[in-house]
């Protein structure tokens, strides 16, 4: 199943936490594992704190002052930026399922996280439910 994800910046964290858990209720799976992945090589999947949007502005503020967009970056399409806070960040998750819950903490949200923006995105859920 693949969940649409529209951005509106070049950098941005999108939580998809509520259509992640509508995959797995429209699933029906009760136990396994959910595998949440991008299926892009500009735009990456974490797991961080959807209490405080304050979070995800610290997190770009730091990617982008960390790898800053103009580095002298030899990738012709120009966004080398954005492919390497990728291979950083990481392209997927894997979430506990149990009883048809993730298992996420308190705070614990799933974002999307846009780096060459503004995109039309697609990230794709896979459940992997328990064989006994
Ligand atoms: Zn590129």
């Amino acid at each position: 199943m693949q969940i649409p994800v529209k951005t509106h910046a070049r950098t941005q964290m999108i939580d998809i936490t509520s259509q992640v858990r509508r995959v797995v209720e429209d699933s029906k799976i009760q136990n396994g594992l959910v595998h949440v992945c991008s299926l892009h090589t500009t735009g990456a999947i974490t797991i961080n704190e959807n209490a405080d949007p304050a979070v995800e502005t610290d997190i770009l503020k730091t990617l982008n002052k960390v790898i800053p967009w103009d580095d002298h970056f030899k990738h012709m399409e120009g966004n080398s930026a954005a492919h390497i806070k990728v291979s950083l960040v990481g392209p997927s998750e894997l979430i506990p399922l149990e009883n048809g819950s993730l298992i996420l903490g308190t705070w614990q949200g799933i974002f999307f996280c846009e780096f060459d923006g503004p995109r039309n995105r697609r990230v794709n859920v896979k459940i992997m439910a328990d064989l006994c």
